[in-house]
Order: structure tokens, then sequence, then C-alpha cells
């Protein structure tokens, strides 16, 4: 399928009760090609009326979906994700089109945003409960998992995929109605992922999408609206935090994803080839536009120049470009703001002292491109070893012993995911003890997968998705004490 026949295929209209409708205003919102800056497509965007729609829709919805049998949940998720096979490269060159990622990369992201769906249809059915005597003997507790009710999702726009999956999944696995609010600046993946659940026979007003150029004052409703009884984000810290504040008057079950500032550090008894190739995978996956991307490289000072060296060689070979373009390796940045606060950081280093070894500017458009970045020396105060670069920029420090090391890695108020290379297990497991992380890659330059808990310590988050965990995001507990029955 060419680009404009995939564009055209997929629904400008929000989902709302099993219809596509226009907003109720008639509001829309222009979604962009980031490497051409052209708008590809114009979409609904929902305002107040409209989110309150969604959650009526999902609470009608909710009692005949929770009392679907999981089996009948599992094969529904099960059927998405055998379409979605069906479809990867339309899926692939659709998160291309809007957020500009590889063409390479966006089909990668569909094998692990369909795993969310494999993973949570695998463990629908295997949602465990508790029957045993009480200590004392004089009963018998039951303990059971129920669905916590209507849902209502916040995804980002760097991964529309497997954002989206990734908490769609669980909730329907676990038996809950959901409403969707994706990112203005990529929303077309999700709705084109409702359209394959409403193909896979899910029932109307189990899923409602809500695309929006204005998600502050439709959220805010939303949040407020006591039938609600989960918000789930994945987004930056700083929006988290307003909406937790929100989600506090309902005492809403929470989930945040938020921001993180990753530590790779890199000890003199690291195989250097394995952390250079773990190095470029950490740092330039989705044009270092993750939230698990490294931030900070901690590199000992005996091999410091040497690493330094072979990364800046293997960085200048990386190509930039259009995604689709064969051979890219880079695309464009989400925006001009995204481009500005790349800018400012490397600027705020070089200011400081730190070296630039390669790229360290934006590249002339169209489109918002910025050259893969290698600085070394970075001094200690500079924004960019505090703040989440979200582009493709590498920082190194150097660090002289192990305790130093962890101090440096340490040294955020993040905490979502840290990467350490060394050929010693003691090190490595005294590391595993040592970071204050919610996830390690020893050895590797990327840890997500579908059956593992993803979530971040400190400000990078509440909860998990993925793994037996992330079933238990949706659901709630339920304690039952009986008479002993042979009492
Ligand atoms: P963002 O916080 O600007 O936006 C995230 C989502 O929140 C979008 O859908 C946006 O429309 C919505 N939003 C923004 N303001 C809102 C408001 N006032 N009320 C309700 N919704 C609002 O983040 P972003 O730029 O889309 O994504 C990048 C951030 O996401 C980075 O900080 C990154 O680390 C983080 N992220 C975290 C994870 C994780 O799993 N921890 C994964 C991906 C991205």
């Amino acid at each position: 399928m060419n680009e404009a026949a995939l564009l055209d295929s997929v629904r400008d209209g929000l989902l709302i009760g099993g219809h596509w409708r226009p907003a109720a205003d008639g509001a829309t919102v222009d979604v962009h090609d980031p490497a051409t800056g052209r708008v590809i497509k114009t979409v609904a965007s929902a305002g107040i009326p409209d989110g309150l729609a969604a959650l009526d829709a999902a609470c009608d919805a909710a009692d005949a979906w929770a009392a679907t049998s999981s089996r009948t949940r599992a094969e529904i998720l099960r059927r998405t994700f055998d379409l979605l096979m069906l479809r990867s490269e339309q899926f692939a060159l659709l998160m291309t089109l809007e957020m500009g990622k590889p063409l390479a990369e966006a089909r990668g992201e569909v094998v692990y945003g369909g795993e969310f769906l494999r993973w949570f249809s695998e463990i629908a059915a295997h949602v465990p409960g508790r029957y045993g005597a009480n200590p004392e003997g004089t009963g018998r507790m039951i303990v059971t998992q129920h669905p916590v009710g209507p849902c209502y999702l916040i995804t980002p726009w760097n991964f529309p995929l497997a954002m989206a999956t990734r908490k769609i999944a669980p909730a329907l696995a676990a038996g809950c109605t959901v409403v969707i609010k994706p990112a203005a600046l990529a929303p077309l993946t999700t709705t084109y992922l409702a359209q394959l659940l409403e193909e896979a026979g899910l029932p109307p007003g189990v899923v409602n999408v809500v695309t929006t150029g204005d998600p502050g004052p439709m959220s805010q409703a939303v949040i407020a609206d006591s039938r609600l009884r989960k918000l789930s984000f994945t987004g930056s810290t700083p929006v988290g935090r307003h909406l937790l504040a929100q989600a506090a008057t309902g005492v809403l079950r929470t989930s945040m994803e938020l921001g993180g500032n990753a530590p790779f550090v890199v000890f003199d008894d690291a195989d250097l080839d394995k952390a250079v190739d773990g190095a470029l995978l950490a740092k330039f996956r989705n044009i270092g536009q993750a939230c698990t991307a490294a931030n900070r490289f901690l590199v000992q000072r005996s091999v410091a120049k040497d690493f330094t060296r072979r990364l800046t060689q293997r960085v200048r070979e990386l190509r930039v470009g259009r995604g689709t373009e064969p051979g890219v390796t880079i695309g464009p940045l989400i925006d001009d703001k995204a481009i500005a606060k790349v800018e400012q950081l490397v600027g705020d280093a070089i200011g400081r002292g730190a070296s630039v070894h390669t790229g360290g500017t934006r590249i002339d458009g169209p489109g918002t491109f910025f050259a893969p970045t290698v600085l070394a020396d970075v001094p200690s105060g500079s924004a960019l070893l505090r703040e989440e670069i979200f582009g493709p920029v590498i920082g190194i420090v150097s660090f002289d012993d192990e305790d130093e090391a962890v101090a440096l890695a340490n040294d955020t108020e993040y905490g979502l995911v840290s990467y350490v290379y060394t050929e010693s297990m003691a090190r490595g497991q005294r590391m595993i003890e040592r970071l204050r992380t919610g996830m390690m890659g020893l050895n590797v330059g990327a840890v997500s997968n579908a059956a593992a808990p993803f979530g971040g310590w400190q400000l990078s988050g509440l909860g998990r998705e993925g793994g037996d965990e992330g079933i238990h995001e949706y659901l709630q507990t339920k304690y039952t004490l009986t008479p002993n029955p042979f009492a």
C-alpha cells in the first residue's frame, strides 16, 4: 500500500461506543510528517463533551465486558495480534510517517508492540486467586481479583503503537473498558489499532479513542468524573505529576510511566566492542527520543579515550534522513521545540567546556533534523546531565573507580533504567544491588520486553507495564472470609 492509500484508510474521527464521528464542535487537528513538515492528515479534536461521551460508552460497556469470559477476551486480543502481523508493513509505514522513526525501527516496534497483545492474550485466563484456612483455623479466606473498572489511558507520541498496546492489552485482558487519548503529534497509529480491534470482534464501547489537540480540559473533566476508576499515563514527569494531583480527588488507581535519565556505565574491564554496540542502541533508538535512552555516558578514565574514539567513528557512519529512505538510521526529531531543547542542552555543555567530537548542530530543513553528536568531558553542572535530552546526543563523563561510578549514576531524581558494561560477574552483581533503578541492562543496550515488568523508581513513575505485573495494574483484590465449614 502506498503512503496516500494508507493514510486514506485511517479513520479521521473519534471512536465512541462503536461509532466513528467528528468532534461535537467540529474541531480538528493537523498531523505532520516531521521529516517534511507537511500535513499528512487532519483528524477530529475532541473537547470535554466528547471525552465524557467516550466515558459514557466505556461505562455502558463495562459490565458486559467484565462478565465476558477471559478466554473470549484472550481470543480477541490474539486475533488482533494475528491481524497486526498481517498488516505489519502498514503499521510500520504509518509510524514512520507520523513521527519520523526509520522504517526498520518502526518494523521493530510492530513486533514489540504486537507482543503485548500476544502476551496478555496468554495470561488473561491465568489470573490467580487464593483459598486457604486462616491461621486461627476458624475460617476460610478467599482472595479474588476483579477488573478495576473504566480506565483513561494517555499515551505519548514516541512509540505510538507499543505505548497503546502496553496499556490496552492488559486492561482488556483484565476485563476493563477504556478511553484512550493518544498524543496529538502522532495519533494515527492508535486510530488504526482501534480499527484492527473492531475487525477482531471487540464489542462497541470497550475501546474508545479520543484524539485531541487540546488534551488538558478534556482530560481534567474525564479524570474528575467519579465513574472513572483508573488513570494510566505515559509521558513526561511534569505532566504526570499534574495528572496525579487531579487523580487524587477520585482516589484513582494510577500507573505513571514517566521520564528517565539513564546512566550508561562502562568499566575498564568491559568488552569495548560490545559496549560501543550497546551505546549506539541505547542512545540512537528512536532518534534518542526514548524514555529508556542512555542520557549520561559514564566511562572509566583509563578507557574513556578509546571508547570515545571508537564510538565517534560509528556515530559518523549513521545516516540521517527521512525514515522511509533505504539505509536511513536517524530520522527527524518530532518538532521545532524538540530541536530547540537539544540545541540549548548542547550549547550549555559546550559553553561549560565539553569538547565536540562530531555533530553538535541542527541540520537545515525541510524537516526537524539534528546531527548525531558526541560530546566528551561534559562538566558536572551541565544541564545535559540532569535533564532528559530526547535527541541524538551522547555526553561522556569520566570516572576513576566503582564508588564514583555508582555515585554519579545515582545522582539523579529519575530511576527508570541503567546500563552497565563489565566483564566481571561480581562487579555486575554489585551494580545490580547498588544502582537506584527500576530496570537494568547488564551488557545489553535494550531491555524492553512484553514479558518483563517495565517501570521506574523515584520520579520515573509508579507501577509496572508488561510481565505478570502488568495485568494487576488493572485488577483489584477482594478478600472474603467464610466460617470453617467443619466447625
Ligand atoms: P508529554 O508529557 O508532553 O505528553 C504525554 C501525553 O500527555 C500526550 O498524550 C499529551 O497529549 C498528554 N498531555 C499533555 N499535557 C496534558 C494535560 N495537561 N492533561 C492531559 N494530558 C496531557 O510527553 P511526550 O512529549 O508526549 O513524551 C515524551 C515523554 O514521555 C518523555 O519524558 C519520556 O521519557 C516519556 N516516556 C516515558 C515512557 C515510560 O514508559 N516511562 C515511555 C515513553 C515516553
